[in-house]
């Protein structure tokens, strides 16, 4: 067992994958573009901090990683809502006082995965190391040093590209000509503002919450940090719809955006000026393609096979939940990786599709229908129902954030239980009017038409 596996990108996905291969015996090597974040002041990249939920933290749970995370994350407990006159609404996540999401520190995740890493004799990481290509013939990979542009080519017994949503392997891929690719870009971008810690390092807003300003065709949303503050996160039409993040060019027009759509914001938003004008336009893409191998020479995994957007807070969770199946499948194929990578694929992809749909689906629910009556009571409706029918039904956000249940499964059943009773609440005035039986009934007989089982299996 000791082949020596490439591993282009000590992100995410990449850092916790060499934990997984180093158990078993493999010799890793790990190829990372940018500089040891462990030795230099850098951003961590795509987002200050990010959200995990129950596929990660099983995921990590397989490496005994689990809690160490975790004492480092803030248990968001449900969404905070905003409105323009600065009135607050708590939406719980869940029924169950055990299933919330965390937010956690990116760069703080990613060393402790590079620190745990290296603890394996077997693992040793290449930083300034950029992929060029490889040649998926021979499976020799193409590097330039990024300190001294010399030029290195390294092979091994197999690849895999975790080298996120803009891939260098996955370029080679396309010269193939047997690779199915799209690149999704919404007209949406982010910018990256903070909400700074209170004198006394106290958080300025409730702590164990993500903050929502939903304000329909855009949004603003905030997570907490064990420093205090929260890093707070406006997703905007990026130059076409108004407001767009780039119209917001000088002091002036960014100040009278907040005052006017998030008024209570501004006070606990200092910097905002400054971190406006400095931060980066940060762009969202869905990628979407197939097959993810090439034989046995060469395998994407996260970011650079499945791209989505972030807001089911999922790209993270489905990357570390595909290094759990990566390793279920070891344990059955050994090193024969062309049956490895192509079952990985094939039980994989459907459901990484899935979970780039729901994400697209769900910026529509956060940016907009949070905020409304109907909705509000489709999510009250829901905890009749769970509570009512727990062999049978689960919401959509519990299915993909509490659950592990195949995001393919989730999106099928969720979507029909959203259709159905988002119709109900429409003609609903309050809660008590709902009707638990007959809801289940309407649901029920859409899934029998649609060939869905009754009951689920869960987790
Ligand atoms: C604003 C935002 C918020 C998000 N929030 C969440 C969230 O709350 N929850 C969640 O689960 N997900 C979230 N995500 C998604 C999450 O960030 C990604 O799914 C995750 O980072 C994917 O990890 P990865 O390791 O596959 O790719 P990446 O994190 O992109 O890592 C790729 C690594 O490869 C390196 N690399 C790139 N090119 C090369 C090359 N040519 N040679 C060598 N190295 C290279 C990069 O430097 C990087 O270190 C969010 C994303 C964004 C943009």
């Amino acid at each position: 067992m000791e082949q020596k596996i490439i591993i282009v990108g000590a992100g995410l996905t990449g850092s916790l994958l060499s934990i997984y291969l180093a158990r078993r015996g493999f010799h890793v090597e790990v190829y990372e573009r940018r500089p040891d974040m462990r030795t230099v002041g850098m951003s961590a990249g795509k987002s200050i901090n990010l959200a995990i939920s129950t596929r990660g933290i099983h995921a990590l749970q397989q490496v005994g990683l689990a809690e160490k995370v975790l004492q480092k994350a803030i248990a968001m407990k449900g969404r905070l809502i905003h409105s323009v006159a600065g009135e607050l609404n708590f939406q719980p996540y869940s029924k169950n006082e055990h299933e919330y999401i965390n937010s956690i520190s990116r760069r703080e995740l990613n060393v402790m995965l590079m620190d745990e890493a290296e603890k394996f004799p077997n693992v040793r990481f290449h930083f300034h190391h950029r992929s060029t290509g490889i040649n998926l013939q021979t499976g020799e990979v193409q590097f330039v040093d990024e300190r001294t542009s010399t030029e290195t080519t390294i092979s091994g017994a197999t690849v895999i590209g975790t080298d996120g949503s803009a891939s260098a392997i996955r370029m080679e891929f396309l010269k193939t000509g047997f690779f199915n690719f799209s690149q999704q870009y919404e007209d949406y971008g982010y910018k990256e503002l903070t909400i700074p810690a209170a004198a006394q390092g106290d958080f300025r807003m409730k702590k164990n919450a993500l903050h929502i300003w939903p304000r329909g065709a855009y949004m603003m949303i905030a997570l907490p940090n064990l420093e205090g503050d929260f890093t707070c996160t406006l997703f905007m039409s990026e130059s076409k719809a108004t407001p767009n993040l780039r119209d917001l060019d000088s002091g002036e027009k960014i100040r009278r955006f907040f005052e006017e759509v998030m008024p209570d914001a501004l006070p606990n938003m200092p910097n905002v000026v400054e971190e406006y004008m400095h931060n980066p336009i940060g762009s969202l893409l869905t990628v979407k393609c197939s097959p993810w191998n090439v034989g046995g020479k060469a395998l994407l995994m996260g970011d650079s096979a499945h791209a989505i957007v972030p807001f089911f807070g999922q790209g993270m969770n489905c990357g570390f939940e595909d290094c759990y199946y990566f390793d279920t499948l070891l344990e059955k194929h050994g090193n024969d990786w062309e049956t490895l990578f192509t079952e990985f694929s094939a039980l994989r992809k459907e459901n990484a599709d899935a979970i780039a749909d729901l994400a697209l689906e769900n910026f529509v629910e956060m940016r907009d229908l949070v905020a409304h009556k109907d909705f509000m009571l489709k999510k009250k409706s829901e905890v009749l129902l769970e509570q009512r029918y727990p062999e049978s039904f689960i919401s959509k956000y519990s299915m993909v954030s509490f659950h592990r249940i195949p995001y393919s499964v989730a999106m099928k059943r969720g979507q029909i239980q959203d259709r159905v009773l988002m119709k109900i609440c429409g003609t609903l005035e309050t809660i008590e009017e709902f009707n638990v039986e007959d809801a289940f009934a309407q649901i029920t007989q859409e899934f029998t038409k649609a060939g869905i089982e009754k009951n689920l299996t869960t987790r």
